[in-house]
C-alpha cells in the first residue's frame, strides 16, 4: 500500500510501526461554529482513510482533537455572552450531529485542549528545560533556530522564512519566526495557572501534546487540511521532536481544499455552506460520493450542479441495489449454479481492481469508477434466472466496496417499507376523514411509481409492479 508523504514529497510504501495497527492523529475543528463542507471534506477524507485501513485489516487508533480555546473561541463567547466552555460544549454537540449524519465514524478519542492543560504545561516546561523555549513576561516562545530541521515539512529553510517574515511584530521575541507555546492572560480571558503565571496554551502545542499523550512519541500518520502544513504542522514537528528526540510522525497526509469559484471555502471569505445546509438538501451518500469523486490531493470545486450529477449517478447504483433486493424476494433457486461460478470469479476482479486503486494513495476517484463499472456489469448479468446465492454475493460485494467510502449501506427496500408505512397511514387517515379526493390522489401517485395498494383482511398491503 502506498501513501503520499508530504514530508518526503513522495509516494511511499506504507509500513506501520506495529504490525496491523495504525496510530493516526487528525487536526480537528475549532468549535466556535457549525462546520462548513470545506472542513467536511477533510473530515470525510480522513474518515475514508481510516475506514480503508480497517478494511485492509489494521486496527486504527484514530484521534481527532477539538480546539476549544483560542482567539476565535474567546471572541465568539464574548459576543454570545456565554463562557468559552459553554460555547465549546455546544458546538462539540453540533459537530457530532453533523459528523454522525455524514456517516463519519466516531474517533477513538476526541480530546479537548482544555482537558490537557496540566500535560501541556509539563510539555512547555520540558521545552524550556531543554533550552528550546524561553519565557518573556508570562509568554513562552519556541526558539525556532534551535531546531536545525525547522522547515522540513513545508520545504522551506529558516533563513528564507526569516527574510519573508514581516518586521518583528512582537519585540520581545528573539526571532520573528519564534512562536508562542504559552500565552499570558489578557484581561477577561479564561486562563489556567502555570509556572509563568495565568495563561493559556498556544494552538500548536495542544496537538503535539495530545498526540503524545494518547498515541505515544512516534505516530504512524498525522493528517489535516493542506493549510495546516505551515505553520501548524511545522511547529508541531519542532516542538515534539525537540522534546523527545524522536521522529514525531512517519507519514504526513494533507487533503486539498474544497473551493468555491476557485477560492478556498472558508468562514473568513464568507463563501461557505455549512454541512447542515447541504444535508438538508442532499443525502449523506451524495455528499460523500461528491467529496470522494476527486483524489484527496486535488482541489475540488463545489457547485450544486456537481452535487446534482453526483446524485443522479448514485441513484443508478441504488436502483441496482433495489433490483437485487427485489430479486432476493422473488427468486426460488437458492444455491449457486455451476454456470455461475465463472461470473463470481469475474466480479471478484472488480474487488481486486478497487483494492489496487485504493492501495495507490487512496485513489477514491478511480475506485468509484470501478464500483460504477461493476454495478453496470451486475445490472446486465443478474436476472430473475440467477440463483439467490449469486444475487446476495453481488449485493454484498457492492456494499463491501462502498463501506470504506462510507456509502451504499442503505437498503432501498427498507427505506421504501418505512416510506410506504407512512403513506398508507396518511391514506387511511384521509379515508377516515372522508377526504376521498386525497385518498385517491395518494393511490394514483403510487401507481405512477409502479406501486399498487391492496386491501386485505390483514390490512392494506403494497406491491411493486414493473
Ligand atoms: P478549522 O476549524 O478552520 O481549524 O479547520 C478544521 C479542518 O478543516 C482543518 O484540517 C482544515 O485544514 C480543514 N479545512 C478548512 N477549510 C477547508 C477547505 N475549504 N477545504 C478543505 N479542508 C478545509
Ligand atoms: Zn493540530
Amino acid at each position: 500500500m502506498k501513501v503520499f508523504n508530504t514530508l518526503t514529497r513522495k509516494k511511499e510504501e506504507f509500513i506501520s510501526i506495529k504490525p496491523k495497527e495504525v496510530n493516526m492523529y487528525v487536526c480537528g475543528p475549532t468549535v466556535y461554529n457549525y462546520f462548513h463542507i470545506g472542513n467536511g471534506r477533510t473530515f470525510i477524507v480522513f474518515d475514508t482513510v481510516r475506514r480503508y485501513l480497517e478494511y485492509r485489516g489494521y486496527k486504527v487508533n484514530f484521534i481527532q482533537n477539538f480546539t476549544d480555546i483560542d482567539d476565535k473561541m474567546i471572541k465568539k463567547a464574548n459576543e454570545e455572552g456565554i463562557t468559552v466552555k459553554e460555547l465549546g460544549d455546544r458546538f462539540i454537540d453540533e459537530y457530532y450531529k453533523d459528523a454522525d449524519a455524514l456517516n463519519i465514524e466516531r474517533a477513538t478519542v476526541n480530546p479537548r485542549a482544555t482537558e490537557f492543560i496540566d500535560e501541556i504545561v509539563q510539555f512547555v516546561k520540558d521545552l524550556i528545560d531543554k533550552g528550546y523555549a524561553y519565557e518573556v513576561d508570562g509568554d513562552v516562545y519556541f526558539e525556532t533556530k534551535k531546531f536545525d530541521e525547522y522547515g522540513k515539512l513545508s520545504g522551506q529553510n529558516l533563513e528564507d522564512l526569516q527574510a519573508g517574515a514581516r518586521i518583528n511584530v512582537d519585540e520581545r521575541k528573539k526571532d520573528p519566526m519564534d512562536f508562542a507555546i504559552w500565552k499570558k492572560q489578557k484581561p477577561g480571558e479564561p486562563a489556567w495557572e502555570s509556572p509563568w503565571g495565568m495563561g493559556r496554551p498556544g494552538w500548536h502545542i495542544e496537538c503535539s501534546c495530545m498526540a503524545y499523550k494518547l498515541l505515544g512519541e512516534t505516530i504512524d500518520i498525522h493528517a489535516g487540511g493542506y493549510d495546516l502544513i505551515f505553520p501548524h504542522h511545522e511547529n508541531e514537528i519542532a516542538q515534539s521532536e525537540c522534546r523527545t528526540g524522536k521522529t514525531f510522525a512517519k507519514y504526513w497526509m494533507h487533503s486539498a481544499f474544497l473551493n468555491v469559484n476557485n477560492e478556498k471555502m472558508s468562514k473568513s471569505l464568507n463563501n461557505f455552506f455549512t454541512a447542515r445546509d447541504i444535508l438538508a438538501k442532499y443525502a449523506p451518500d451524495v455528499v460523500r460520493l461528491f467529496m470522494l469523486s476527486g483524489h484527496y490531493r486535488t482541489q475540488l470545486n463545489f457547485s450544486e450542479d456537481l452535487l446534482e450529477s453526483t446524485k443522479a449517478g448514485l441513484e443508478r447504483i441504488y436502483n441496482a441495489i433495489g433490483n437485487l433486493e427485489n430479486l432476493l424476494d422473488e427468486i426460488k433457486e437458492e444455491n449457486l449454479k455451476e454456470n455461475e461460478k465463472d461470473y463470481v470469479k469475474h466480479i471478484d476482479e472488480y474487488r481486486d481492481k478497487y483494492i489496487e486503486k485504493m492501495d495507490d494513495d487512496f485513489n477514491t476517484a478511480d475506485a468509484i469508477a470501478v464500483i460504477f463499472d461493476m454495478v453496470r456489469d451486475i445490472n446486465t448479468n443478474i436476472t430473475i434466472d440467477s440463483s439467490k446465492e449469486l444475487v446476495k454475493y453481488s449485493l454484498d460485494l457492492i456494499r463491501e466496496l462502498g463501506n470504506p467510502l462510507g456509502i451504499l449501506q442503505n437498503s432501498v427496500k427498507e427505506n421504501l417499507d418505512e416510506e410506504m408505512e407512512k403513506i398508507i397511514e396518511q391514506r387511511q387517515q384521509a379515508r377516515k376523514e372522508k377526504n376521498w379526493a386525497l385518498a385517491d390522489k395518494i393511490r394514483d401517485d403510487l401507481k405512477d411509481r409502479g406501486i399498487v395498494l391492496e386491501d386485505t383482511p390483514q390490512g392494506v398491503r403494497w406491491k411493486k409492479i414493473n
